[in-house]
């Protein structure tokens, strides 16, 4: 981690879902596809959008659909289900910075370029950019992912700048 005229900068970004893919779930929510289930949000830390990377809040309707954070033909494959609002919203931006809704209750899974999980590790009281960092110091590393430590759900990418 360096420091630069006050402004901590990281060797990493943050990776939120893809626009079009938020759209696309949008679309298909609104033609009731039976694998796009809109759900109004009932409590406040429990559906993290992917999109704009921020908790839903109660009364906000998401979208709950699968998503191939590790895509096919891998040993490593995995589709699971993931949130995102229901209203458009703004993907998050701030990708040099790690997302400040989700400092606690991450695990990160460590890739190395055939998708295979080299490593994986659980924040813990660190700090998770300190994790993050730990991770990508393995060359192997191509891309690490951050999921949600209780129910395993896929929450954003990280990758080397
Ligand atoms: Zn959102």
């Amino acid at each position: 981690m360096h420091f630069t005229g006050g402004m901590r900068t990281s060797n990493f970004q943050i990776v939120p879902l893809a626009t079009e893919i938020a759209e696309a779930a949008r679309r298909a929510a609104a033609t009731g596809a039976p694998d796009h289930a809109v759900i109004t949000v009932d409590s406040p830390g429990g559906f993290p959008c992917r999109h704009c990377l921020c908790w839903a809040q109660p009364g906000e309707r998401v979208i709950l659909f699968p998503f191939a954070a590790v895509p096919p033909g891998h040993p490593y494959s995995e589709t699971g289900p993931i949130f995102v609002h229901v209203e458009p919203c703004q993907r998050y931006s701030a990708t040099r910075e790690y997302p400040p809704d989700f400092r606690i209750g991450r695990v990160f899974r460590a890739y190395n370029a055939n998708h295979d999980m080299i490593d994986a590790e659980v924040a813990n009281g660190n700090e998770p950019e300190a994790v993050i960092e730990k991770l990508l110091e393995n060359p192997e590393t191509a891309f690490v992912h951050s999921r949600s430590v209780t129910r395993g759900c896929y929450t954003f990418a990280i990758e080397r700048i």
